[in-house]
């Protein structure tokens, strides 16, 4: 009991410095050419780890993870939770490949996330969140958890990250209508399912 009290005190400090750390970063500020804005939520004891692609610009103007269109069919539609239940630092870590809007590119939608905010941070968050499950959100993380691999079957299937359950869901993003009439078995048969895990991990009845 000691160790595990031990341990959770260690990874609870080492997340805080790290979290800092993350906050004063602003490594892409020349790829953006504009001033980076970390966004950062959760603690070490977060029931689940979602791991998305980058913040959105309406994320970006109002600092709060998961405040746009998306977000709102993520905790409304798909998980069925209150705000409450979503942006509570014990149930979600909110993480992302990168913790910072990465602007916009020619056309629709925004760049990719830059890839060195992974290695430099996000790998380093993840071994100290004592999460039970994760959920990874998007394409262009689930290729970079689940290399070789395609979002159009990993949303189907029930996987395993670091030894825990993994369920891969699509971008929740208006832009991603085509995806979602390509494929209406994901939200019919694989949302009720998850939705249920969320709700029995979170102890929502
Ligand atoms: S995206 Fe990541 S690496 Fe780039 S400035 Fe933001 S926190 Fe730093």
């Amino acid at each position: 009991m000691d160790t595990d009290n031990a341990k959770q005190k260690d990874n609870h400090n080492k997340l805080v410095g790290l979290q800092a750390q993350i906050a004063q970063c602003r490594l892409c500020r020349d790829t953006f050419g504009f001033e980076p804005r970390p966004i950062i939520f959760g603690s070490y004891h977060a029931k689940i780890m979602q791991i998305s692609q980058a913040p959105s610009k309406t994320v970006y103007e109002t600092g709060k993870p998961f405040n746009d269109a998306s977000g709102r069919k993520l905790r409304r539609d798909w998980y069925n939770i209150t705000d409450g239940d979503f942006y509570h630092p014990g149930h979600f870590y909110i993480a992302s490949m990168a913790h910072c809007y990465p602007g916009k590119a020619p056309g629709q939608g925004d760049r990719r996330p830059p890839k060195i905010c992974a290695q430099q941070w996000l790998f380093k968050e993840m071994p100290l969140v004592e999460n039970e499950i994760y959920i990874i959100i998007g394409s262009y993380a689930a290729e970079m958890l689940f290399p070789g691999e395609k979002i159009t079957a990993l949303a189907f299937e029930d996987r395993q990250l670091n030894g825990k359950p993994a369920y891969i869901l699509p971008h929740p993003s208006p832009l991603n209508m085509k995806w979602f009439k390509d494929y209406p078995q994901f939200e019919k048969v694989r949302i009720p399912l998850i939705q249920k895990e969320v709700h029995k991990i979170l102890g929502i009845s």
